[in-house]
Parts: structure tokens; C-alpha cells; sequence
């Protein structure tokens, strides 16, 4: 199913770059911005009143001594404070001690009593400021004190703070400037760069694409950045191993097909041979059909160790596990297993340290015991011997298989797990061995969670050592 091109794009990794580009530019920036405005609106209101608050000073000596404060007509000195107030496009206001405006730049409201908290600070000798949000104006206030130091009346200067505004105004006008050309900047920055990463991974895609129809068998090796070459390589591992999957299991069929072949080749040549001559003695009918009667066992017999192996096959295979007596199923297994060691004369020992019940598949680990204490006997000398032990701990149990007898080559050592593989090829048909046995062992002991491990000596004889959790613990869902 087609996705929808916007969706495509919100998760494409050019849209994410972008996003990652935008908010590094952006959000300092609307972090920096209302924080700068603040800290310089404050900054120049505290200068202003300071300054206002210096100036308004300055004038107390000559406002008191005047007697201009008490009410005394100056006209220089009206004029000299309108012009100040204009100058600030506000206002001068002179207070008495009795909070009654006796002078006015405005010449609005002389007479008038004014009762404002910080004013009534100001009387008792403190310079203030008030800045007003609404109106835009600095008002500060200050004592005028006389000689003795006693608060005679106080001054009040507004000033008009439009140019604040004014500032602010050209503040956010160059922010939103700034703004769009970080978010072009960023869109620009975001697809150059969505072109400059992806090019290697569209570059991927292609040779994976060219895997999936086999032109190619390994991702060409590309300089790119570290993670992708990474994804590459372990690529390059997951084809490796399903080469190699693809090439056993193509040996395995073939392997199969030839040892499925043999006792059917070796069935039609004595058939054929009956039927070719005339007047065949009834001992030889008997001598060839036994012959053909033991070629359809050894096949019965490839087909059913096969069949275990499948059944064993780790993605497919089911464990049936429950609470087993190993004991008990070791010694079973010894007694089944005894016509054969006294047909060969070979005495089969069993020695247990301990009670062992652990949790096992029951079927799947009488496999185990039973390939290699039937290897021990099968691949003996007449008059040897096969000893058995079982140990355990806390945590596992283990038995040794241990014989005197034939031994496997140094170089086979490490091949005799694989299916088919015979240590001695002759000897193991000869003894009816299907390559098998060890194979299905070995992953039965896999999913049990175990480990096996050989020690052999050709001629000397071998000892199989194997490991298994008394409890089974089921791999975790993730
Ligand atoms: P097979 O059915 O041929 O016995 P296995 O998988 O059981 O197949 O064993 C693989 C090969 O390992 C055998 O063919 C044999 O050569 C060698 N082998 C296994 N167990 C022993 C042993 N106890 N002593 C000597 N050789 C052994």
C-alpha cells in the first residue's frame, strides 16, 4: 500500500534534520528574546529614574531656599521647570507638607490635595520610583528638605517612557525578521543536509536492493559515517551467514539423497541379480532377501534418526519438558542397551554420585544418552569397556560417557557433531551408523541448554562430558 506523501515526508529523515536545525536555531532565540526585552525595559527605567531622581536633587536647594516650594511666586523658576517637564514630554509637580499641589507645569491642578502612597513615602524622606505600565510614564518623587534637614515638600517628575515602546516595537520587528531567515536558513540547511546524509543510505538501499535479486552477493564497501558503515558490515554478516545457511542446507539435501540412494542402489543390484539367473538356490533367495531385509532397516533407519533431527530443529521444536529421574532413565536405557554390549563382550559400567531429578524433555534426552552410550559400545574393541557417571551440583547435573575403544582422529574431533560425518566411514556403515547420532545429541542437548564437550585418543578410546541445568529455564519473551 502507497503512503501518503505528507506521511512519507514527516518521517523522512530530511524533515528531521530540519526540525533538529529549526529548534537549535530557534528556541534560544525565543528563550533570549523575551528575557533581553525584560532586562532592558528594567535596565533603562532604573537608569531613567536614577537620573530623574539626580536632576530632581539637584534642584531641592534652590526650590527650598526660594521659598518656591512654600508657595512663592518665581516665574524664572516656572519657566525653568515647564521646560525641564517638556523636555521629558511629562509633567512637574510640587507637593507641600500638607499634600497639596501648589505647583504644576500643567498649571492643571494647583490646589488640588494629592494623597499617592509613594508621595507619603517621599514626605517622610525617601526618593522614589513608579513606573506605569498603562499610561507609559516614570514617575519619581523625591524630599525637598530644608537646612535642618526636615522634609518641606516633595518633587514629582513624570517622564513620558513612549521611546520604551518605540524600542520594543523595533525589537520584535528585527526578532521576526531574524525569525523567518533562521526558519529559510534552517529549511535550506535541513534539505542540503536530508541530500548530503541520505546519499549514502539511498546507496545501500540500491545494493540491497541488487542483493535481493542476486546480482550481487556482499554490500560494496562505502566511506561513509561510522553507523552506516556499521548497519554494512553486520549486513555483510546476516549474508555471510545465509549464504552459508543456503550452502549446508544444499550439502545436507544432497547428503541426504546419497545416503537415501545407497541401501536402494544395494537392494536393486540383489534383486536384479536374483532375477537376472535362473534356477537361484533357495539358500541364496534366503542369503539375498536377508541382505535386503537389513538394507530396509538401515533405511527405516536413516529416515527415523532424520526424522529427530527435524523434530530437533531449534526455530520449529517444542520441549516437552517435565521433572525426570535421571538415575532411573540412564539405567533404562543401560538395560536396553545391554544385548548389544554383551553380544560385542563389552562391559558397560554405571556409577551415580547422586539422586539427579532435573527438568527434561524425557524423549528428547533418552536421544542423548542413547547415541553415546551406543556409539561407546558400537565403536569398541570385543572385551572392552563403556563406564557411565552422573554428578550433579546446585545448579547442573553431569555425565561422562567414557570407553577403551576405537577413538576418533585428531581431525575429526571437531567434525563429529555434523550431520553425516563419520570419523571412519568404512567401519560406521559397517556397524550401521547413519552420521546422525551425534548431530541430533547435540541439539537436543542445545535446547536443554547444555553443553557437551569430547576428549578422544585414536586407539586409546573417547570420553563425552556433558553439562545440563537441573531446572529448565524458558528464554524470555522480549
Ligand atoms: P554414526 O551413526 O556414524 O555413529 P554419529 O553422529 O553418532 O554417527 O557419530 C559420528 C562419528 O563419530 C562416527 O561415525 C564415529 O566415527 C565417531 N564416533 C562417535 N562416537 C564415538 C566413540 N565413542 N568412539 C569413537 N568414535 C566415535
Amino acid at each position: 500500500m502507497k503512503k501518503k506523501f505528507s506521511f512519507v515526508f514527516f518521517h523522512s529523515l530530511g524533515f528531521k534534520i530540519a526540525f533538529v536545525i529549526l529548534c537549535i536555531g530557534i528556541i534560544p532565540f525565543l528563550v533570549c528574546v523575551p528575557i533581553s526585552l525584560g532586562v532592558y525595559e528594567s535596565v533603562s527605567i532604573h537608569t531613567d529614574a536614577t537620573n530623574l531622581m539626580a536632576q530632581a536633587i539637584s534642584y531641592n536647594s534652590k526650590l527650598v531656599t526660594s521659598g518656591y516650594v512654600t508657595g512663592e511666586e518665581n516665574s524664572i523658576m516656572d519657566k525653568e521647570l515647564k521646560a525641564v517637564a517638556d523636555s521629558y514630554n511629562g509633567r512637574i509637580l510640587i507637593v507641600n507638607s500638607t499634600l497639596k499641589i501648589i505647583k504644576d507645569s500643567f498649571q492643571a491642578d494647583i490646589g488640588k490635595t494629592v494623597i499617592w502612597e509613594n508621595i507619603i513615602y517621599s514626605m517622610q524622606g525617601e526618593s522614589l520610583y513608579y513606573y506605569d505600565k498603562h499610561t507609559n510614564y516614570l514617575i519619581v518623587s523625591v524630599p525637598l528638605a530644608n537646612s535642618d534637614g526636615d522634609t518641606v515638600g516633595v518633587l514629582v517628575i513624570n517622564k513620558s517612557m513612549d521611546y520604551l515602546q518605540q524600542n520594543r516595537d523595533m525589537f520584535i520587528s528585527y526578532f521576526l525578521i531574524s525569525s523567518v531567515i533562521i526558519v529559510a536558513l534552517s529549511l535550506i540547511v535541513g534539505v542540503f543536509s536530508f541530500i548530503y546524509f541520505s546519499r549514502p543510505m539511498k546507496k545501500m538501499a540500491k545494493s540491497l536492493d541488487s542483493i535481493i535479486r542476486e546480482y550481487e552477493s556482499i554490500l560494496p564497501e562505502q566511506k561513509s559515517y561510522n553507523e552506516l558503515e556499521n548497519i554494512s558490515s553486520k549486513f555483510n554478516e546476516i549474508i555471510g551467514k545465509l549464504h552459508s545457511i543456503d550452502e549446508s542446507r544444499q550439502e545436507f539435501v544432497s547428503n541426504v539423497s546419497h545416503e537415501l540412494k545407497t541401501p536402494l542402489t544395494s537392494m536393486k543390484v540383489l534383486a536384479d541379480s536374483l532375477n537376472g539367473s535362473d534356477d537361484v538356490p533357495i539358500e541364496m533367495y534366503r542369503e539375498f532377501m536377508t541382505d535386503i531385509g537389513a538394507e530396509i532397516d538401515r533405511e527405516t533407519k536413516i529416515i527415523n534418526d532424520l526424522l529427530s533431527l527435524v523434530r530437533m530443529d531449534k526455530s520449529g521444536a517444542q520441549l516437552n519438558i517435565s521433572a525426570v529421574n535421571i538415575n532411573e532413565l540412564i539405567e533404562h536405557i543401560l538395560k536396553r542397551l545391554k544385548p548389544i554390549a554383551d553380544k560385542a563382550d563389552i562391559e558397560v559400567v554405571y556409577e551415580s554420585f547422586r539422586p539427579v531429578v532435573a527438568e527434561v524433555d524425557e524423549v528428547k534426552f533418552t536421544l542423548v544418552i542413547t547415541n553415546l552410550v551406543e556409539n561407546a559400545i558400537k565403536y569398541n574393541n570385543e572385551g572392552g569397556w563403556v563406564h557411565i557417571s552422573l554428578n550433579s551440583d546446585h545448579q547442573f547435573f553431569y555425565i561422562k560417557v567414557e570407553d577403551n575403544g576405537l577413538g576418533i582422529p585428531e581431525d575429526s574431533v571437531e567434525h563429529i557433531f555434523e550431520r553425516f560425518y563419520r570419523a571412519d566411514k568404512s567401519h560406521s556403515r559397517e556397524i550401521g551408523g547413519t552420521g546422525l547420532g551425534l548431530a541430533i545429541t547435540k541439539s537436543s542437548i542445545a535446547m536443554h541448554k547444555g553443553e557437551i564437550k569430547v576428549r578422544s585418543k585414536l586407539g586409546e578410546g573417547s570420553t563425552f562430558d556433558i553439562r545440563i541445568p537441573l531446572s529448565y529455564i524458558e528464554k524470555e519473551v522480549q
